[in-house]
């Protein structure tokens, strides 16, 4: 198949907001290439299933050099189309569009030839690593027209903007395969929260649905984890998860699902799918030794303490150790961790996730040794009496935990979903995960930085919306904990993908938590709200675009603030 065809799905995706007929569209086409299931991550710009986190690697400069060599044109004058367009996959298009109208061309790029070197851009490592891939781009980018260039460019940087969300590609696979069955819509949901890998739920699915219903849940391969909805009181942790609860603190560290796969190999990864196994080390050890079973998929959330004190550390503390590659063994002697284990969802060759909670737990305590400062059962007790929840759940402020989750007894676990089955209670905070989209560079004492970043929460379709620009809450200075200025602006330089005089476009990926004073509605943010007063209090490495807040969550937020200001009022 040409990818032209291609090209013209992305632009009769971009051509409609309406679900329905991106559905359509979708659905006629998967139809098309069903031959090859790994072509559908090329309809989200991608080459790879979602669990693995491997990138392109390809930067704005290197884009530059690429559309330069394969168009006939000088750098410098690429930058100048950039400055003026705003966007490199314009300027790919317009300058390689424009080389092609004075050759005889015919339109000869293949898909599979697309995906071949975008698969091995994603495995190009070490020496020579830069031009290596450079050459993969520019053989794209010759044999592709103008609007062919225009899409190779985007997907290398992240930012195809054709609005393919995972609910969209579900419905249009159901669609496509089982004429749209509502009960088979939940079906392909379930197994993709399984398996996170589009290409193998769309393998199955054109095989029907007996196949698709085998796809479950496996050690060694990152799976989505189950997430709290939130309370503001105990009568209404009960109303939602029964009157005899779980109630467990709630640890402020980070999630780690922790996977021991048949062979025994160890291996951890984070809520946004990262691996993070050669970070933790200390971890690995820990399990290997105190955790009993042939294999198995632990949930835990992970927290630092201070090896004098034995006091527990807040997330920023050890949040550096889930970014930092090396001086690894230095790390786990400054800033250990303990491993609070709360749930077991996959013991010796058997998937635990239909099992009761209280089922799960029970296994959970017969497989784990406890070890002080080590690894333990995460601290719970059950009760169905409203007194002893907050009696507990003060004691969890009181030694600096966040809060306390309460859990329903008889639930089973539902991967990748927010449902009533856990609930978290804590002091009532107002702050949110956002991602930056967006950055200003600073005049005066930080000049050069990005000082003001834009962030945005979650729409419909994969879309991010603006709520407001945040230009405080990070450090001045290296040394205490917490992001500095300098340290964000090396995170994002790499993720900048459009450049206009006074702002920058960043590519969604650096999430971050933001308090503010409130919310109110705005006209300049494309959210239609604005946050007040906002300040950064957190960068979150461990946290993707999907752990976000929605668009929904604003505005539910906005209406409480509201409400409350008249209530006062
Ligand atoms: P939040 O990020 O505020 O929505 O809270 C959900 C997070 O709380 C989870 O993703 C875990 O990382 C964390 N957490 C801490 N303690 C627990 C616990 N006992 N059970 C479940 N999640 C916990």
């Amino acid at each position: 198949m040409r990818y032209s065809e291609f090209v013209d799905v992305y632009e009769a995706l971009s051509a409609t907001t309406k679900k329905l007929e991106k559905i359509e569209i979708l659905a006629e086409f998967l139809i098309k290439i069903k031959e090859h299931p790994k072509w559908i991550y090329l309809l989200r710009g991608r080459v790879l299933p979602d669990y693995d986190e491997r990138e392109f690697g390809i930067s704005g400069q290197l884009s530059i050099k690429a559309i330069a060599r394969a168009s006939g044109v000088k750098p410098e004058k690429v930058v100048e189309r950039f400055k003026k367009l705003g966007d490199l996959g314009n300027v790919a298009e317009e300058l390689v569009g424009k080389k092609k109208q004075g050759t005889l061309f015919s339109k000869n790029l293949e898909v599979q030839k697309v995906f071949d070197n975008l698969e091995k851009l994603v495995s190009i490592e070490g020496k020579g690593a830069v031009d290596k891939k450079l050459n993969l781009i520019v053989e794209l980018l010759t044999s592709a027209d103008g609007k062919g260039a225009k899409y190779i460019i985007r997907t290398l940087l992240n930012d195809l903007r054709v609005g393919v969300a995972d609910a969209l590609l579900r419905d249009a696979i159901s669609r496509a395969f089982f004429a749209e069955n509502k009960e088979m819509v939940l079906r392909i949901e379930e197994a993709y929260d399984k398996a996170n890998d589009f290409a193998e739920i769309f393998e199955k699915a054109v095989k029907g649905k007996a196949e698709l219903m085998k796809i479950d849940i496996m050690p060694g391969r990152p799976l989505k984890v189950m997430l709290p909805v939130k309370v503001t009181d105990v009568d209404e942790a009960f109303r939602i998860c029964g009157k005899r609860v779980a109630v467990e603190h709630k640890y402020d560290g980070f999630r780690v699902l922790i996977n021991k796969d048949s062979k025994g190999r160890i291996s951890l990864f984070t809520r946004k799918l990262d691996n993070v196994t050669k970070q933790f080390p200390d971890i690995v050890e820990v399990v290997r030794k105190y955790v009993r079973g042939r294999d198995f998929i632990l949930d835990s959330e992970v927290v630092g303490f201070d090896p004098k004190t034995k006091e527990y550390k807040p997330f920023e503390a050890i949040s550096q150790r889930i970014r930092r590659k090396y001086d690894i063994e230095k790390l786990r002697k400054v800033l250990p961790v303990e491993i609070n284990v709360f749930d077991i969802i996959y013991y010796n060759g058997k998937s635990e996730i239909e099992k009761s909670f209280l089922g799960r737990r029970k296994l959970l305590e017969r497989v784990i040794k406890q070890s002080a400062w080590k690894i333990r059962p995460a601290t719970q007790i059950i009760t169905d009496e409203k007194k002893e929840v907050m009696e507990f759940y003060h004691e969890a402020l009181r030694i600096g935990e966040e809060g306390i989750m309460v859990k329903r007894l008889d639930a089973p676990y539902r991967p990748g979903r927010r449902v009533g089955y856990i609930v978290k209670m804590k002091p009532e905070v107002k702050d949110l995960d956002l991602v930056i989209i967006g950055g200003e560079y600073g005049t005066g004492k930080r000049a050069g930085g990005l000082t003001s970043f834009i962030v945005a929460c979650r729409g419909e379709n994969g879309k991010f919306l603006e709520v407001g620009k945040v230009s405080s809450g990070l450090k001045e200075k290296e040394g205490s904990e917490g992001t500095t200025y300098a340290e964000l602006n090396k995170i994002l330089q790499p993720l900048i993908i459009g450049e206009t005089k006074e702002y920058v476009k960043i590519k969604p990926k650096a999430v971050v938590s933001v308090t503010y004073q409130n919310i109110q509605p705005s006209p300049r943010y494309s959210s239609g709200f604005a946050l007040r007063f906002p300040r950064i209090t957190h960068y979150r490495p461990e946290r993707g675009k999907h752990d976000i807040a929605t668009i929904e969550e604003i505005k539910l937020e906005f209406k409480r603030g509201h409400n409350n200001q008249r209530g006062i009022g």
